[in-house]
Parts: structure tokens; C-alpha cells; sequence
């Protein structure tokens, strides 16, 4: 048995196929006709061309707009001169054939890439990589990537998945992929779990343990595969398999059932989101709403700050999205473990204590209000609320609120359309707003509990660093109390409370939660069926 990073749940039972052209082979020779050679490169550019636009209708269609967007960026590489432009200059002042100029300017890149940490930069020299190969591919006359004839029951095993390989998958062929390299957050996993299937990454050295037509069982619930299983071992994984999938099935009743505890209570299940297009996910589990979006995944992935018009685009797709269902949309949080790579922050001693988040965003007063006209504009489509993030105190959100209403001010000159009324609520995950949640409650129309950051605050242990995580406990009493005195301050008050960290799907924790009354809980798209379910049996 090999264990890797479960990276998307489920089992599968099926036959290998190695994917090729990982490493592709190129000899280096010398051209004559140099002009020629340039026209050959060029029709291999514009068959890539050809095939990415086609890559990304597809991905538009199956996996959203926001999803496909990573092949636009792509498209774009065929025409950056730093990319294209070098490996034409290759050509012309080298007389290098086209293979090796590909290959030599994609490699600079990685040499480049290679000293870098950034996890945004690794992604950027994944992009470089995928590309150059497949102009390599079209220059060699090779099939590129995983699209090929596949049988049913293909459990796709790779050293890395690219997220044109992934956007390629045939569901109906495809049940399961592995891969050397990758952690839970590489591209290969978020499609994974958007696409339903089964995945395990960082399994080291997969493409070398297994051949082509190997039976295997993966299991991505806990992380493991085991290569050509005897027959009591592939039975008692058919069990596992159905019990799954019944289980699966079962929860689907629960899609269009509203949420009620025990006491009679009705609570609201929702869905978090980090891009536009994940709320199809929330729709399809039977969300009640959007209980988080988490809009610095807008500012990622890209060289400079999203427009107005952009921002507004996301937030009116959302929120028409979810009818007359509430949105809950929280403001830039950048800062801590999340960086721009186009807006430097100088370096600090405690990135999570430093200038993140709202303090960021008051301090940027610029940045922030193209979000807040974003927003506001978007509140005109349907039931969208604001959220600020990292609230310590009465002064930020009054700030926070000044600046809103000058945003309101200004479009209302411009005769432009919003909701005047739209609800503004903070996250309480500051220790200190839990302490001072019954005044906050006074000024805010709903809180929402971030247990992620308010437990590491509480009991001052690092949310990111295993040596502490014995630590860092959901359950711990003090942060019980903060967790309680949070959701009855804003009762006396007469708003309501949610919770939007990971606690809101933990099991162990919603009895605890239903108890203290809670009123809306948020938590990933695909953990609010099992949710919905225990909060109904408490
Ligand atoms: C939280 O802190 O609980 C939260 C939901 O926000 P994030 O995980 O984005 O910090
Ligand atoms: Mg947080």
C-alpha cells in the first residue's frame, strides 16, 4: 500500500494508464533554412492556440468561467514576447532548431522559477512548462496530455497533472487520478474535488511503483492506493465503494430540506467560496446561501489588482447566482500567509499580527474602495451583505462603514444602481471582538465566527504550524466561552450569528454549536449535506 495527500474523497477500482509525454525528447541541431523552420514554429504555436481555445470552452462549460480563466492565461504566454518572442529569437539570430528553442527558453524559465518559494510563482513555472511542452507536442506531431482513446475505468497516474490535463478528463472514462508531486491546494486538487473524483498527490513516486493496466484501489478518503489487490481486498473495497456511495446518495434527500435541530430551530447551511464559479457547487449541495466568499482568490493568480468592472462582474454572477439567497461577501484579507505578488508589503516579524485585512484595507483606502463600489453595484442583482474581516475594534468598522457610505455617495452621483439597505456585518475572529461582541452587536447587523484565525488567537497557537497544532482545539473551553458570549451578544441584540471557519462542519463540534444557538453555519460546499444532517439530529 503507497499513502500520498488524500486530495479529493471516494474510492475507485480500476487499470492504470501512465500518462506520456511527461518528458518528451528533442535532439539539437542546427537549421539551414531558418525561415522555414520559423513557419514551422509558428504553425505549431497557432495549433496550440487551436487547442488551448478549445480547452477552454470545454473547461467553461464543465468547470465555470473562473476555473477556465487559467487557460486564458496560457493563450496569453503564445503571444508574451518574453515567451514566444524569445523562442523565435532562438531561431532567427541561433539557427536553432524549433524544438531546442522551446526547450531552452522553457528551461531558463525553470532555472528562474526554481529559486523562488512563492507558491503563486510555482504555479506561474507550471504554466511555462505546460505550454512549452505542448508546442513541443505539436512541433513532434505527438498527442499531448491525457485526451487520448481512454477505456472505462482509467485511473490516470502521473508524475504532475497540469490543469489543461485535468480540464481534459472524460468523467465517464477518468474515475480516479495519482500523481507524484502536488499538496491539497495545487490546481490539480481543487479540480479534482470539483470534479467529484477521487484523487491522491504527493504519492513521490507512483508513475515508477505502478505500469500501464496495473489494477488499482484508491482510496480518497485516506490517502492510500493499493497496486494489483487480491480478491478479498478488491471485495471488501466494492463494500467501502457502495457504502459510499449509498451514503452519497442518501444525503442528496437532503438537498432541498431546510435545517432543523431537534429543538425546532431552523439554522442555515451554507457554502464557502474562494471563486464565482464555485456556487454552483453550493447550489448543487443544497446551500442555503453563501456564508463566506473569500475574495482575495480574485486579487490571486495575476500581475496586477482586479477593476471595478471586473470585481463587480464576480459579485453579480454570485449573487444572481443565488436568487433570492444571501451572500455573504467578505472584503480583501490579504496579508498573513496570503501575499500579492504585485502589491510588495514590506517583510514582518508576525504577518498574522501585522497589517492584514481591514488594516490593509484602511490603509489602502484606494484598493478598497473599488471593492466597496464593486460590491454595492452588485447588491442592486440580489441579497448580498458585506463583511469585513480581522475587526478588533468599534473604530475599524465605523471606519470601514465611513468609507462605504462615501463609495454610496459617489455612485449615487453617478446614477449608478445598489441597495442603500444592504446589510454590513463583521467576523468576529479577533478575541477581542468576542469580548466586546454586546457593544459591536449594537452597530453591526450579523456576526460571523472565524474560528480558523480565533482559535490560533486565543490559544496563541500558529494555525499553520504542526509542532503546535496538539494545541490548537476547537473544543478548548475558553474557546467554547468566546464562541457562546459571541452568539448571545448578538441575540440581546436581536442580529444574527454565523460561523464560517472549518468548526461549522466539524462533527464533534455542531451538537456544542446547536446547542448555543447558533444561526447559520458555513463551511465547504461538499461537507453541507454531512452537516445538515448531524445538525438535524441534535
Ligand atoms: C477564519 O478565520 O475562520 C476564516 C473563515 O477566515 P480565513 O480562514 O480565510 O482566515
Ligand atoms: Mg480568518
Amino acid at each position: 500500500m503507497k499513502k500520498g495527500i488524500a486530495a479529493s474523497k471516494g474510492y475507485a477500482i480500476g487499470n492504470v494508464v501512465i500518462k506520456s509525454d511527461d518528458e518528451i525528447k528533442i535532439s539539437d541541431t542546427k537549421v539551414e533554412d531558418v525561415a522555414a523552420e520559423k513557419q514551422r514554429l509558428e504553425v505549431a504555436i497557432e495549433k496550440t492556440r487551436d487547442q488551448l481555445n478549445k480547452i477552454k470552452e470545454k473547461a467553461e462549460i464543465e468547470l465555470g468561467a473562473d476555473k477556465a480563466a487559467v487557460f486564458e492565461s496560457h493563450i496569453m504566454l503564445l503571444d508574451d514576447p518574453e515567451f514566444t518572442g524569445a523562442i523565435e529569437t532562438k531561431v532567427t539570430s541561433e539557427s536553432l532548431n524549433a524544438e531546442k528553442s522551446v526547450a531552452d527558453v522553457v528551461e531558463m524559465y525553470m532555472g528562474i522559477f526554481a529559486f523562488i518559494e512563492d507558491e503563486y510563482m510555482k504555479e506561474r513555472a507550471a504554466d511555462v512548462k505546460d505550454v512549452g511542452n505542448r508546442i513541443l507536442a505539436n512541433l513532434l506531431g505527438k498527442a499531448y496530455g491525457v485526451s487520448g482513446d481512454l477505456a472505462e475505468n482509467t485511473i490516470i497516474v502521473a508524475h504532475d497533472l497540469t490543469p489543461s490535463d485535468t480540464a481534459q478528463l472524460d468523467k465517464n472514462k477518468v474515475i480516479a487520478f495519482l500523481t507524484n508531486i502536488g499538496g491539497r491546494t495545487s490546481h490539480s486538487a481543487i479540480m479534482a474535488r470539483t470534479l467529484e473524483i477521487p484523487a491522491i498527490v504527493g504519492l513521490n513516486d507512483i508513475t515508477s511503483t505502478v505500469k500501464d493496466g496495473d489494477l488499482v484501489i484508491v482510496d480518497g478518503s485516506e490517502g492510500s492506493v493499493i497496486v494489483n489487490p487480491d480478491e478479498a481486498t478488491i471485495s471488501l473495497y466494492k463494500e467501502k465503494k457502495a457504502k459510499y456511495d449509498e451514503e452519497k446518495e442518501e444525503l442528496k434527500k437532503l438537498i432541498d430540506v431546510k435545517t432543523t435541530t431537534k429543538a425546532g430551530k431552523r439554522v442555515e447551511v451554507c457554502g464557502n467560496i474562494g471563486k464565482a464559479a464555485d456556487v454552483e457547487a453550493v447550489l448543487a449541495n443544497g446551500g442555503d446561501g453563501v456564508g463566506l466568499f473569500r475574495t482575495e482568490f480574485l486579487y490571486m493568480d495575476r500581475d496586477s489588482l482586479p477593476t471595478e468592472e471586473e470585481q463587480f462582474e464576480a459579485y453579480k454572477y454570485v449573487t444572481e447566482n443565488m436568487g433570492e439567497r444571501p451572500v455573504v461577501i467578505r472584503t480583501l484579507d490579504i496579508g498573513g500567509d496570503k501575499k500579492l505578488p504585485y502589491l510588495p508589503l514590506p517583510d514582518e516579524m508576525n504577518p498574522f499580527l501585522g497589517f492584514r485585512a481591514i488594516r490593509l484595507c484602511l490603509g489602502k483606502k484606494d484598493i478598497f474602495k473599488v471593492q466597496l463600489r464593486a460590491l454595492l453595484r452588485a447588491s442592486a442583482f440580489g441579497n448580498l451583505k458585506i463583511m469585513f474581516p480581522m475587526i478588533s475594534s468599534l473604530s475599524e468598522f465605523l471606519a470601514a462603514k465611513e468609507i462605504l457610505k462615501e463609495c454610496m455617495e459617489e455612485l449615487t452621483a453617478e446614477g449608478k444602481a445598489f441597495n442603500a439597505n444592504l446589510d454590513t456585518g463583521i467576523m468576529v475572529e479577533i478575541p477581542a471582538a468576542a469580548v466586546y461582541a454586546d457593544e459591536l452587536a449594537k452597530h453591526v447587523d450579523f456576526f460571523s465566527i472565524g474560528t480558523n484565525d480565533l482559535i490560533q488567537y486565543t490559544l496563541a497557537a500558529d494555525r499553520m504550524n504542526e509542532n503546535v497544532s496538539y494545541l490548537y482545539d476547537p473544543m478548548h473551553p475558553a474557546v467554547l466561552r468566546l464562541i457562546k458570549m459571541t452568539i448571545d451578544a448578538a441575540h440581546k441584540e436581536g442580529k444574527w450569528c454565523g460561523m464560517c471557519g472549518e468548526m461549522a462542519g466539524d462533527e464533534r463540534a455542531i451538537p456544542t454549536l446547536v446547542e448555543f444557538g447558533l444561526d447559520e453555519f458555513s463551511m465547504s460546499a461538499s461537507s453541507i449535506l454531512t452537516a445538515k444532517k448531524y445538525i438535524m439530529n441534535n
